[in-house]
């Protein structure tokens, strides 16, 4: 019998710039492209997020079996299943990319416990660890860690791996196993060609007026590449290639100053999952520890018009519903739906995050936190607490003509752009003229901005000072 390697599939669902790919094949008689279906996951993925990646595992095994191989897919938990397969198959190799979540990493370890995982790198373009102040400690302010991460070079396209164009074989008699059927989504398509295809258009053309248009939420200003890039239809080397190409071919600062904006994001992501490495307990609360008891308020009717965009503030129910119907929401409209969760509603940040969580066709635990944690003010790079966004005046910046409003909460549509945003200004007589009853067509708002503000003003500088009288006594 000869050699078999397992690429343990993850977050890179693709053929191409795979690491984790072209270390398996390398040697091996056969290969055995897996993926382990962990209950865990699957349970609490988001039914979009979940039905994303087993679309692009179905897509993957298509381009598989052209190249005479196929996906092989086993019920976890992860450890069990491998363990079955080397019984079956004798010694195994195992490659796996490196992935940095706290659940990702405690499973590796448990894992690594029988089978020695090879780990290259990949959810990342540098290592958690590779980016670190001169101390060695890593850095919890984003600015110097951007000019730290941009002191190495970014690849260039020979650094990029082309999709192999032959396989090791699968070992004979193996069963492959079923992915479970998948609902596709208009939306988010899960084929590694729509990947490459937005980056493609995206690079070639809306990266030039990112800076300019990425808060416009009436337009197409972004690049929509987030699921692709949380599970690997494409790699994030691609996305900072193709970036770095369209920077140098740009003719004018304004231009390349537009794409490094986008390159920023990307950094963000890369930021971001450095914090939840370097510090797992974000995910239990606040990493302001001054800010870890706020006084939230249990408020379950309003966290429930919140989640079903029924507050009364059309952008942020029109945020929230683009969110339950397409599991995507703009990143605009995340800043502006969380800070109305946490500060005009008073509810904690961890509700909102769950609830992004259980929708979000891009979830991701590290850059979700980092969002949530920024919006409400606790975070690492947090806005200062008391910067809290006008839902109304953020509504009629980003959206002037209340398109955005018009499109996701229809029963404002036939009013006049102002009253779009502001519905409670219009007159009785008024609405009648437009077929619209404040108050029944469209809910009153559950509560009062500014009033809201002050409350929350109070009750975060209540928890600092109580914060400092419990360090001081
Ligand atoms: C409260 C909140 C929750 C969020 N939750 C998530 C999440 O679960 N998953 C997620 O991928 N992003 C999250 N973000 C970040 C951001 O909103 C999305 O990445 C972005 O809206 C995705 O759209 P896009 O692909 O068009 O982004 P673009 O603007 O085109 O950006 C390109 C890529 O950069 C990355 N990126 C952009 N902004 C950020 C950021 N602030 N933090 C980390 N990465 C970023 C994403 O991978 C994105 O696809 C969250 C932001 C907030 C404020």
């Amino acid at each position: 019998m000869g050699h078999t390697q397992i690429w343990w599939i993850r977050r890179d669902i693709r053929l191409q710039d795979n690491q984790t790919l072209d270390a398996a094949r390398q040697n091996a008689d056969f290969l055995i492209p897996l993926f382990i279906i962990e209950p865990e996951l699957m349970q609490q993925a988001a039914p979009k997020r979940r039905d994303f990646i087993l679309a692009a595992l179905a897509d993957l095994d298509r381009q598989l079996r052209d190249l005479g191989s196929r996906l092989i897919v086993r019920q976890g938990p992860a450890q069990q299943a491998l363990q079955a397969l080397s019984t079956q198959l004798g010694e195994i190799s195992l490659f796996a990319h490196e992935d940095y979540s706290p659940f990702a990493r405690q499973r590796d370890l448990n894992v690594s416990q029988f089978f020695p995982i090879h780990h290259p790198e990949g959810v990342t373009l540098r290592h958690p660890s590779a980016i670190l102040k001169d101390d060695g400690n890593p850095y919890t302010v984003f600015t110097p860690y951007k000019n730290k991460w941009y002191e190495s070079p970014i690849p260039t396209p020979a650094d990029c791996l082309p999709a192999p164009n032959s396989l090791p074989p699968l070992p004979q008699g193996l069963d492959a196993g079923q992915l479970p059927e998948a609902q596709a989504s208009e939306h988010f398509p899960a084929t590694s060609d729509e990947a490459q295809s937005r980056l493609q258009t995206f690079a070639d053309d809306g990266i030039q007026r990112y800076q300019s248009l990425r808060d416009r939420m009436d337009l197409d200003g972004t690049s929509r590449l987030s699921p692709y890039l949380r599970f690997g239809l494409i790699s994030i080397r691609e996305a900072f290639v193709e970036a770095q190409i369209a920077y140098h071919q740009s003719k004018t600062t304004k231009q390349r100053s537009e794409i490094r904006t986008w390159m920023d994001e990307l950094v963000w992501r890369e930021f971001y999952t450095a914090i939840l490495y370097h510090f797992p307990n974000v995910m239990r609360g606040a990493f302001r520890e001054k800010y870890q008891n706020i006084q939230w308020r249990n408020a379950p009717d309003d966290l429930q018009a919140w989640q079903d965009g029924k507050t009364g503030y059309p952008f942020v129910d029109a945020c929230m519903r683009q969110l339950a119907h397409t599991g995507w929401m703009h990143n605009r409209g995340r800043m502006i739906a969380a800070s109305f969760l946490t500060k005009d509603l008073l509810i904690n940040w961890q509700e909102g995050e769950a609830w992004f969580m259980a929708n979000l066709v891009d979830g991701d635990p590290a850059a979700n936190n980092g969002g949530w944690q920024w919006s409400a003010g606790t975070g690492t790079d947090a806005a200062p607490y008391f910067r809290i966004f006008n839902p109304v005046l953020q509504g009629q910046k980003y959206d002037p003509e209340g398109d955005y409003i018009a499109h996701w909460v229809p029963e404002l549509k036939h009013l006049p752009v102002k009253f779009r945003h502001e519905p409670w200004k219009i007159d009785p007589a008024e609405a009648k003229k437009y077929g619209f009853k404040y108050g029944s067509d469209y809910p009153k708002q559950i509560v009062d901005h500014k009033f809201a503000r002050q409350r929350t003003l109070k009750a975060y500088s209540e928890a600092k000072d109580s914060f400092f009288e419990n360090q001081e006594g």
